[in-house]
């Protein structure tokens, strides 16, 4: 294909509204535009690497069983309120009428659309197991659309469906979807990790998700360097809590504590490291606060908080509502005095320690406060985040904390939506049984910005060969020299009949324009044809990724290639 007939709009700078590398390099290499926050126009190069991602996903999960559908991206409400996801998905969920006024809305995924096909076209267990994936465009509303692609509001998602006859076959798909998605990501050449994970609003019993691990990931991962386990920071557990207990005999003491209202700042004042201080938190749980305690140096986790007080929503309280409860000023509060709320803390919070804790009065702490003496707590969960000084919860071992982005996640849904939504099948002795499902996602778009993120230099992208939007850029740097401009086309017209997908740059542009955007594209392999080498019967084949530079003879060029190649 040639260069100048391609829509490859290039810019030599680095746009200003780009934060990720992925973002400036998608719109620097002309692969994408921006419509409005989070929507984007994807130009040819662009579609050229997403089809051949979609061609790896399609391959690998025909291979593993599943059939390809298309569904609606337009839902009616019917089907949301069967399951209660219709109030449920607040904010997030597109929501549109059309001309009758009836609701609907732009799927953000499609539990309620597959179930409701599959409850009225499949009666026997004879007809399972099946698996039902479609790649698609969803919508969601995000809070914070950003960094491109990354996270959009419209955005494309392999999903996919399972629907099995009892838990043990159930499981065997997950397993199948499991090995799939390792096939797919490492076909795609991404360095990922599978780490268990919460399995969040579509709910179920167990859950996995693919992480690539870059710097600007938006998830932390906590892995054992010993084990295998690795985990989501949203799931991560810890067993042993660590328990430091230091019983304090004084009394607990008044201090002045002016304007120091963040662990930072009072640890700094009061020269106390801050894993003596505890914080305390309110939230409102089922529109009653609960306060929750926590050391200075550790962070609420609101999945687990979520988990252990078994409700869906929560929100910290705001201002207002902290004044009211503690009758005292924010950045101050402490959990001495509060009448009949419930008051829960981390496990590492130890009964019989003392702490140094907010005194419900404007700038005034709380000194050898006594855990049981000066104030009770309720009850102990595992409500903190992962610290990298904590044990690894399988083995002991040392853990490390990374940044990952999430590109793919498995699902075990069990019966939650066949129930919902009354979706049965009869069993071999013929009674009337819930499908047991499954559902499995991938980031199709996501991958390719998550791509960039581990594949790029200081001079533009550098593709994996899988799905790089061309396999080799044929440069010719003299174009207007027929000698030249035939041997660049004679090169393209091999390479293609051996199956390689070749661009070639037939821009009327100096050679230097065409090596800074021949990198910037990141084309695996380039072959750059010059009057001097020409003349010698030679061209230069470069790697774009290592920057190797290699002088063949044009004979040579076409079965260099060939072994460059990833089979
Ligand atoms: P996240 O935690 O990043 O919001 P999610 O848990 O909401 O993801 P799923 O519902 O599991 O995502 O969707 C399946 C896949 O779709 C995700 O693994 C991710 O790769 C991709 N995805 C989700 N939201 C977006 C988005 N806003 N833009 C692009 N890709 C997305
Ligand atoms: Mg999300």
């Amino acid at each position: 294909m040639r260069y100048s007939k391609l829509l490859i709009p290039t810019l030599r700078d680095d746009p200003s509204d780009a934060e990720t590398i992925s973002h400036k390099l998608m719109l620097r290499a002309g692969l994408i535009r921006k419509v409005a926050a989070g929507v984007y126009s994807l130009l040819p190069l662009g579609v050229r690497v997403l089809s051949r991602i979609e061609k790896i996903i399609r391959e690998e999960m025909t291979n593993a069983g599943a059939q390809e559908v298309l569904l609606p991206a337009l839902q009616p409400s019917e089907l949301w309120e069967e399951t209660g996801r219709w109030q449920k998905y607040g904010k997030e969920l597109m929501r549109l009428q059309d001309r009758h006024n009836r609701d609907f809305c732009l799927g953000p995924t499609h539990e309620e659309v597959v179930t409701d096909l599959v409850r009225n076209e499949v009666r026997s267990y004879k007809q399972l197991p099946l698996n039902l994936f479609q790649i698609q465009t969803k919508f969601r509303d995000e809070i914070r659309p950003r960094f491109g692609l990354m996270r959009g509001r419209e955005f494309i998602m392999k999903d996919a469906y399972s629907f099995d006859a009892d838990l043990s076959a159930a499981e065997t798909t997950y397993r199948a979807m499991y090995s799939a998605y390792h096939h797919i990501f490492r076909r795609v050449g991404l360095h990922f990790r599978a780490v268990e994970a919460d399995s969040g609003l579509i709910g179920g019993s167990s859950s996995h998700e693919f992480m690539v691990l870059a710097e600007t990931g938006e998830d932390d991962i906590v892995s054992c360097q010993q084990c295998e386990y690795a985990a989501n920071m949203e799931q991560a557990e810890l067993v042993s809590p660590q328990t430091r207990s230091e019983h304090s005999d004084e009394s607990m003491l008044s201090v002045s504590t002016p304007n120091q209202t963040s662990i930072e700042a009072l640890s700094a004042f009061l020269n106390v490291s801050k894993d003596k201080f505890l914080k305390t938190l309110f939230f409102i749980v089922d529109e009653r606060p609960v306060a929750v305690l926590i050391r200075g140096d550790h962070e609420v986790n609101e999945i687990k908080l979520k988990k252990n007080l078994n409700v869906t929503e929560l929100a910290l309280a705001d201002r207002e509502a902290v004044e009211r409860i503690t009758k005292g000023p924010v950045g101050f509060s402490g959990p001495v005095g509060l009448e009949g709320l419930e008051i829960i803390a981390d496990r590492s919070v130890v009964t019989g320690t003392s702490y140094i804790i907010g005194a419900n009065e404007k700038d005034r702490h709380y000194r050898h406060a006594v855990v049981g003496r000066d104030f009770d707590i309720d009850r102990f969960f595992d409500l903190r985040n992962v610290v990298p000084d904590d044990p690894c919860p399988r083995c002991g071992g040392t853990i490390s904390i990374d940044r990952g982005i999430e590109v793919g996640h498995v699902f075990m849904l069990g019966t939650k939506y066949s129930e919902a939504m009354g979706a049965t099948f009869l069993d071999q002795q013929g009674k009337s049984q819930h499908f047991v499902m499954g559902c499995y996602g991938i980031g199709v778009s996501r991958i390719m910005a998550a791509a960039i993120e581990q594949n790029h230099d200081e001079s533009g992208i550098f593709w994996p060969q899988q799905i790089a939007p061309f396999d080799v850029e044929v440069i010719p740097m003299q174009e207007k020299k027929e000698a030249v401009m035939n041997a660049a086309l004679e090169i393209t017209v091999t390479l293609e009949k051996q199956g390689f997908e070749v661009l070639l740059e037939d821009r009327k542009e100096r050679a230097g324009v065409k090596f800074n955007d021949a990198d910037l594209l990141g084309i695996p392999f380039q072959v750059v044809i010059g009057e001097r080498d020409l003349n010698e019967g030679m061209v230069e084949l470069k790697n774009r990724q290592s920057g190797e530079k290699i002088r063949v003879s044009i004979e040579d060029v076409v079965t260099s290639l060939i072994g460059l190649r990833l089979q």
